[in-house]
């Protein structure tokens, strides 16, 4: 970076590995460099990554810093930007990807969303000052623009390219296979992955069950319900129940934050089919499981079982795009996501708040950016 500073500005930040060190700090307000832009925070997201870190499970502050500045979900607008900056303007609204590449072969070959050494930062994370503060200076590289027409929605661009990597690493797999067409999908967890993930399925037209802990009515499920998908919960219904009543699956996505559905997953994935497990691996560290029917079944079933994490920059354009497509297809639904929203950084103390029915909050960073929903 070739940043120069100009001051300080607030920041909500942790002390990583401690619990509940939720703090707000001063850090450096900088200028931008060469092929750099200034970006006005306009709002940041919450995620379950982030209480993660603020319960001390992980995260590490950038060498030589005391804290780490939460946020990886951000949207923002261009202010300045630096010279030989050509493809964003001031006023542009723009979000960024959360990894830095490390050196290793994946990074080198532009791919640090399939980091090999695991030596990357991530903004807000793992080594890199994340975005809950007022302005970010970001090489151009890492950012991506957002149409002002999807202004009300656009914080939820990273948590959709999220799936949207895990979608078309799927993709990809299934190149293995002569005829890949995928009918029938499982999401497992309503959180916004799992809800993400059912309107990117529902919107390429698959039959869709997502199952989550909580029996309905809440919003999750009639955001379900919404986009065409039907909703099932693990308190009335098990997951094999739920297969047992469905045609063989084709795609799971598991994102509860709980590595035990994912066995269950396994153990029902249909034929020549393709599990995809999106969340942290909280939960039980031992599960019995019926090891050999699972092995002998993903065995003579040619089934894959494939981990996918963060997002490419291609994953984050995708996901632009479908937001734009949801909100053609369920106009307003992709907002219903949006369920809580903190007013300015001084709020801060509120984000490990759960309130009943919560699925995404925001911290509205910028008062003046108030986008009715
Ligand atoms: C982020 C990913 C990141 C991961 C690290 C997630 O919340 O969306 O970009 O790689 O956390 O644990």
């Amino acid at each position: 970076m070739t940043a120069t500073a100009i001051g300080v500005q607030p920041a909500i930040a942790i002390h990583p590995g401690q619990a509940n060190s939720l703090h707000l700090t001063e850090i450096p307000r900088d200028e931008p460099g060469l092929g750099e832009v200034l970006v006005r925070v306009r709002q940041v997201g919450i995620c379950g990554t982030d209480r993660e870190l603020i319960h001390g499970s992980f995260g590490t502050a950038p060498t030589g810093a005391a804290s780490l500045v939460l946020g990886h979900e951000m949207l923002g607008r261009v202010e300045a930007v630096g010279p030989e900056v050509f493809d964003f303007v001031p006023g542009q609204l723009v979000t960024a990807t959360v990894r830095r590449p490390d050196g290793c072969p994946a990074c080198t070959a532009g791919q640090p969303d399939m980091c090999q050494w695991l030596d990357y930062t991530e903004r807000g994370i793992a080594g890199s000052q994340g975005f809950m503060t007022e302005s970010v200076v970001e090489d151009v590289h890492w950012v991506v623009g957002v149409p002002h027409e999807l202004a009300h929605i656009g914080i939820l661009v990273e948590p959709l390219s999220v799936v949207e990597k895990a979608f078309r690493q799927a993709n990809l797999i299934q190149r293995r296979l002569a005829s890949w067409n995928p009918k029938t999908a499982l999401v497992l967890g309503a959180g916004p992955i799992g809800l993400l993930g059912t309107l990117l399925l529902r919107s390429r037209g698959m039959e869709v069950v997502t199952m989550a802990r909580r029996p309905a009515p809440h919003a999750a499920a009639e955001i379900v319900a919404a986009a065409g998908a039907r909703y099932a919960a693990m308190q009335d219904t098990s997951i094999q129940e739920v297969a047992a009543a469905l045609p063989q699956i084709d795609l799971i996505f598991e994102a509860t934050g709980n590595a035990a559905p994912g066995f269950a997953a396994m153990e029902i994935l249909g034929n020549n089919g393709l599990l995809v497990l999106l969340s942290g691996a909280s939960g039980p560290a031992e599960l019995n499981v019926p090891a050999a029917a699972i092995n002998g079944s993903l065995l003579r079933g040619n089934k894959v079982v494939v981990g996918s994490v963060n997002s490419a920059r291609e994953d984050f354009a995708l996901g632009v795009e479908d937001l734009a497509r949801f909100e053609t297809l369920w106009p307003g639904l992709t907002a219903r996501l949006i369920t809580r929203r903190l007013d300015g950084l001084g709020d801060y103390a509120r984000i490990l708040e759960n309130p009943d029915g919560d699925i995404k909050t925001v911290i509205d960073v910028d008062e003046g950016f108030r986008v009715a929903g």
